[in-house]
């Protein structure tokens, strides 16, 4: 696991928006974290960072947004979700799985563990000591995000000044 301390909403943006070239059709990003820790600010620089150019809003009562991006970003919130069937019936399994056309962002991801898929990029955001402070927990799950985890170090470690060596 990998741990870092953002200082600001532009420091966890500018995050996002690096390592956007890491990440292609087929990845999961899960995004954990409580109402306001970031989790929308960070898809808005992911989705900057891979071209697109309009709003990014939390899907909270679509379900699911889709932006035409370099690769299409399917962008879930799973807040208000009452049954994991409402996922089912859109095709969220399509659009999280390894063959997906685009990538999928996962926010609440924790409320339906049992409909994601067991291979993902785990990110938990939570607050830290200041207003403006977060601590990312960045937590690949299965080999190929172990992988994409040594590279996503490299560029953590050039945006962020403080991280964690003890976890
Ligand atoms: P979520 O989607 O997790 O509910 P949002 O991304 O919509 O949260 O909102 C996060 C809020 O927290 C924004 O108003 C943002 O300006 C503020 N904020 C303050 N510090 C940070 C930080 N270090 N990283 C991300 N957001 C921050
Ligand atoms: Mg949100």
């Amino acid at each position: 696991m990998l741990v870092y301390k953002t200082q600001s909403p532009a420091e966890t943006f500018l995050f996002g928006q690096k390592i956007a070239g890491l990440l292609t059709a087929g990845d999961v990003l899960c995004l954990a974290g409580d109402l306001g820790a970031g989790k929308t600010l960070f898809t808005q620089g992911l989705a900057q960072g891979m071209g697109f150019r309009e709003d990014v809003t939390s899907p909270t009562f679509a379900i699911m947004n889709v932006y035409e991006a370099k690769i299409p970003i399917y962008h879930f919130d799973l807040y208000r979700l009452d049954y994991a069937e409402q996922l089912y019936d859109i095709g969220f399994e399509e659009y999280t799985g390894r063959n997906s056309s685009g990538m999928a962002v996962i926010e609440w991801p924790d409320k339906f563990p049992e409909a994601l898929p067991d291979e993902n990029l785990w990110i938990e955001i939570t607050s830290g000591q200041y207003t403006e402070e977060r601590l990312l927990r960045i937590k690949p799950n299965g080999e190929y995000y172990q992988k994409l985890c040594e590279e996503l170090k490299v560029i953590a470690d050039t945006c962020f000044r403080y991280s964690d060596p003890s976890l």
